[in-house]
């Protein structure tokens, strides 16, 4: 009797403590790297396959921003390697939508501005609808998941997404009721296209990132010094418990 209460107790015990771990909310990193063209002219750069072969090989996903312009011309090796890729296809990138054209403007005060930083409601809707639309012709996926260039928006753009519905998540955006934002906290490059593995854990140890945490890379500029701290980063990352995940997928476990 002693021993099957013991038993018992031991089979309790495991249930309990596995329930509890489970309950604990997973630390989720997001890799977000910019800046995918696969047009004739600006091809896909070889980056962007060095660190998808990578994820490939570690089985983690990771996302990737497409600036769709590039597809009014696009490269039939490029498209099918995006279709390959993606993560509706079995593949592991989610990619999201990084603009139509990714230009620099001059606002109408003469100040700096960009694609969704003083561009007109009507031109915003056009870069969103053009944007989706060729990305969908060519490749029949979906994008969930917008990042503006340079990570600037204005009053604008949430009215502007409207005429994409299927747009409901946004990296590095304003607070907005109808989508799901992702925000930034602390950063792997140092400068665009520069990867340091010494100031990200500077910061890891200083700042207490919380989750999610949004990992910004411009992999196109990356050379083997970048490439080799950004995989130092994600072991330091898989040994601290972080799990990846693309941003639809956890926008997807947030709405549950
Ligand atoms: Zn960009």
């Amino acid at each position: 009797m002693l021993k099957l209460l013991f038993k018992s107790f031991t089979f309790l015990t495991i249930v309990l403590g596995s329930s509890a771990i489970a309950a604990e909310s997973p630390k989720v990193v997001i890799w977000k790297f910019d800046d995918v063209r696969v047009g004739e002219k600006a091809r896909l750069l070889p980056g962007f396959k060095r660190v998808s072969d990578w994820a490939v090989k570690n089985k983690t996903v990771i996302s990737m921003g497409v600036i769709c312009d590039s597809l009014t011309t696009p490269n039939v090796d490029d498209v099918t390697w995006i279709k390959k890729n993606a993560i509706e296809n079995g593949g592991y990138i989610e990619f999201w939508l990084h603009g139509w054209d990714h230009k620099k403007i001059k606002k109408a005060d003469g100040t700096d501005g960009s694609e969704f930083n003083g561009s007109d409601l009507e031109t915003q809707k056009k870069h969103f609808k053009d944007a989706c639309d060729i990305f969908n012709k060519n490749t029949q996926l979906t994008f969930n998941t917008f990042g503006a260039p340079y990570n600037q928006n204005d009053e604008n753009t949430s009215a502007a997404m409207d005429v994409s519905p299927n747009l409901t998540n946004w990296f590095f955006g304003p607070k907005d009721k109808k989508r799901i934002i992702l925000g930034r906290s602390i950063n792997m490059e140092v400068a665009t296209g520069k990867v340091s593995y010494d100031k990200f854990i500077q910061d890891y140890k200083t700042k207490t990132p919380s989750s999610p945490l949004v990992l910004q890379g411009h992999v196109g500029q990356w050379d083997d010094s970048s490439y080799n701290d950004f995989v130092k980063i994600s072991d330091f990352l898989s040994k601290e418990g972080w799990i990846a995940q693309t941003p639809r997928q956890w926008a997807g476990s947030v709405k549950k």
